[in-house]
């Protein structure tokens, strides 16, 4: 069904958008890999994708900050692959403190590369997908695109911001064979949430473990964190043909966060 369909996943070299990646190959899918990291690591892990999956794999250090790198982007993967069919609108980074001490160049680069990378890159993949009548474009908001947290200003706003522009698109492809949805993981425990773990154990004077427990106990009902393997199936699930009548949403995957 996805065997030989091109996708580009921003932010893809760890976490969830490592485990969209997967799941993606795992089907067929060529994949563009983005996002930061040890290259020698990266490289490992884009051969290996390819190797197990029989896929072709390519990476990109695009700085998902900047725009012409964005564009850039686009246009090497439809150069490499053939085209952009699935676009995973992942890439985000995270700032916690009060609004009024903020730092605004963390503002900025939160809002940068957790909301307006997803425009750029829709703004030039758009048109291949509409060119081949088919396409599937999967932002990864947040719960935090749903309701809001203390001292999170700005990753709320761009996630909120985020599944906004989610519906925006949704509607303007409605019916062209294009979809656009968000998915909203609560808690996954990847390096994005590390420091926020630790830094729950260290004001409790707890061990790290104890600091996950209590992060979930306040807001995720299921007192598990979702899995990148999980997000990954439902990716695929908003892929499939099932769901090509599923637009325009902003699908929490939380264990009853937002329930609340
Ligand atoms: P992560 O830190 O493991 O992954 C982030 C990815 O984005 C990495 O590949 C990193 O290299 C890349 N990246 C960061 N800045 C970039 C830039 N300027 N240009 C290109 N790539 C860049 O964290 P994660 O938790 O897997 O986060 C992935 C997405 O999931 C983010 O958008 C995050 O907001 C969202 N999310 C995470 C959680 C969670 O609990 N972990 C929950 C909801 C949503």
């Amino acid at each position: 069904m996805l065997k030989g369909k091109n996708a580009l996943v921003t932010g893809s070299t760890s976490g969830i958008g490592l485990g969209i990646a997967c799941a993606l190959a795992a089907k067929g899918c060529n994949i563009m890999l983005n996002g930061f990291g040890d290259p020698g690591a990266i490289e490992r892990i884009r051969c290996e994708l390819a190797e197990v999956n029989g896929v072709t794999v390519a990476y990109s250090c695009a700085d998902m900050a900047r725009p012409d790198d964005i564009a850039g982007l686009v246009e090497q993967t439809g150069q490499l692959l053939g085209g952009v069919d699935i676009l995973v609108n992942n890439a985000g980074i995270q700032h916690t403190a009060p609004v009024e001490e903020f730092p605004p160049e963390r503002w900025d680069a939160i809002i940068a590369i957790n909301l307006s990378s997803a425009f750029h890159t829709i703004n030039h993949a758009l048109p291949l997908m509409r060119k081949s009548g088919w396409g599937r474009i999967i932002n990864t908001a947040s719960v935090h695109g749903l309701v809001a947290s203390v001292n999170k200003a700005a990753y709320v706003t761009a996630k909120h911001g985020l599944v906004g522009l989610t519906k925006v698109v949704a509607l303007e492809t409605a019916g062209t064979g294009i979809t656009c949805n968000a998915i909203c993981p609560g808690w996954v425990r990847t390096k994005l949430v590390e420091p926020q773990i630790v830094a729950r154990a260290k004001s409790l004077g707890v061990a790290i473990e104890e600091g996950g427990r209590s992060m979930l106990a306040e807001k995720q009902p299921s007192r598990q964190f979702v899995t990148v393997e999980q997000l990954g199936e439902v990716v695929l699930f908003l892929c499939s043909p099932a769901a090509s009548q599923i637009t325009g949403v902003a699908l929490p995957v939380d264990g009853g966060w937002t329930a609340q």
